[in-house]
């Protein structure tokens, strides 16, 4: 995830109040100068008691990057004929695919059964192609996947885990075409994961977090130069997350002297794709490891209604050039389960997962239409030292 995705996963919240005050943030302030009555997890010190990271280079457990599909109409969600079979395609979900996959596997799986399909097959097994698979067998319908790659190891699994449903889903010439059905996908999507809280595992949950910055409410930092200016849409749903408030200098122990108190879902990655696998083929659900190479190899297989999750690989299996890569990289560091807050500042993104306290560095230019998945290491553990000194300023008991 970008700085920007991070501007909305804190988002959703920070957009909220929209948080002008965030690095990149181009948003107005829906409250300016709103602060908090009373700021939260005040202590006997009056500060918030917040476990120190261990930000250090030797716990970074693995370095990852992935490519959001990002195309400039946003998803593409609809159906194709190709021979005797229907495919309804559903991807190119940006840096929004986990937060939207509910909704768009719910519009897809409508297309689909608009061919009166008796049985399904899906190509894709990330977060769209297993959504689309569990909302098909909810339905009543048999479901195959098929696909090349399986968690833990599709491109899904190198998100960042955080609410963006608007984060680099479409350019915003696109946004007003795009605004109903977003928000048609978004509310579905908002509500099903409410219904995954609390279970074994914790694979959806609410955090805090907090965004932190030198520059005042209202004045935005420069948003990387080599990408396109994207269409937010979060003002349409303002109401499903808590808003962001400022906290009064003094009431939180940052070096900072404007911190941006938020609260938004996050996704446990690791234990929610397992949970999604596992109640597919409890289901009943097959999975078949297959590469398709052109769209006729697809012809083959028995299914005559196909749901088409393939994210990037679209681009290459069906020529749509429309997807576009744009690539983001993750490092982990070993978990610390006392550490359940997030941040957000200027270059530099921290979510508690618990699979790992993910560290992204935001806001970086060269990753537009760029496919390399190579990891550059040196990049992440700059951004633990980055994190390291702000944890060693950060004010304790
Ligand atoms: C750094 C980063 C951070 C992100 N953070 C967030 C976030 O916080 N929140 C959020 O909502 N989104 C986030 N995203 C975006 C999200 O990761 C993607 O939108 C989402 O993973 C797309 O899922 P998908 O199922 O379409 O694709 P994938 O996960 O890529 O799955 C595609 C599936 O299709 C299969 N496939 C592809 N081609 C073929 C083929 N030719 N033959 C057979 N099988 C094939 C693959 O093997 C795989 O199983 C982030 C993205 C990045 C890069």
């Amino acid at each position: 995830m970008q700085r920007r995705d991070f501007l909305r996963g804190a988002g959703t919240t920070l957009a909220a109040a929209s948080t002008g005050m965030l690095a990149g943030c181009v948003r107005p302030l829906e409250r300016p100068g709103a602060i908090m009555a009373s700021p939260p997890l005040r202590m006997g010190s009056g500060m918030p008691e917040l476990a120190p990271i261990r930000a250090q280079v030797d716990r970074i457990t693995g370095v990852y990057v992935c490519t959001r599909p990002f195309r400039a109409a946003g998803p593409r969600i609809e159906t194709e004929r190709l021979g005797d079979k229907t495919l309804v395609h559903n991807y190119g979900h940006g840096g929004s695919g986990w937060s939207l996959s509910w909704g768009s596997s719910a519009l897809a799986l409508e297309l689909a059964r608009a061919t009166g399909a008796r049985r399904l097959g899906v190509i894709g097994c990330g977060a769209l192609g297993l959504t689309s698979a569990l909302l098909a067998q909810r339905a009543g319908l048999p479901v195959r996947i098929y696909a090349r790659q399986l968690p833990p190891d599709v491109y899904s699994m190198r998100a960042s885990g955080l609410w963006t449903p608007d984060s680099r889903i479409c350019e915003a010439s696109h946004a007003d075409a795009l605004a109903t059905r977003w928000e048609a996908m978004t509310r579905t999507s908002f509500a099903m994961y409410q219904s995954l809280l609390g279970l074994p595992g914790r694979p959806v949950e609410w955090i805090d977090g907090y965004a932190l910055s030198d520059t005042p409410p209202g004045q935005s930092l420069p948003e990387p130069t080599d990408e396109p200016e994207y269409g937010e849409l979060y003002d349409r749903v303002r109401d499903l997350t808590p808003h962001s408030v400022m906290l009064p200098p003094g009431s939180h122990p940052f070096p900072q002297p404007y911190v941006r108190h938020y609260t938004t879902l996050m996704f446990n990655i690791t234990a929610y794709a397992r949970m999604l696998m596992a109640d597919f083929l409890a289901a009943g659900g097959s999975i078949e490891v297959r590469e398709f190479h052109r769209p006729g190899d697809l012809l083959s297989l028995p299914e005559r209604t196909l749901i088409n999750a393939t994210g990037y690989g679209a681009r290459a299996l069906f020529g749509d050039d429309s997807v576009i890569p744009i690539r983001g990289q993750t490092a982990r560091l070993i978990p610390q389960p006392e550490v359940t807050y997030g941040l957000n500042m200027h270059h530099l993104g921290v979510v508690p997962r618990s699979d790992g306290l993910l560290v992204q560095v935001t806001g970086d230019t060269g990753n537009f239409n760029n496919p390399d998945t190579t990891p550059d290491r040196a990049a992440s553990e700059a951004a633990v030292r980055q994190l390291a000194g702000l944890m060693a300023q950060v004010r304790r008991g």
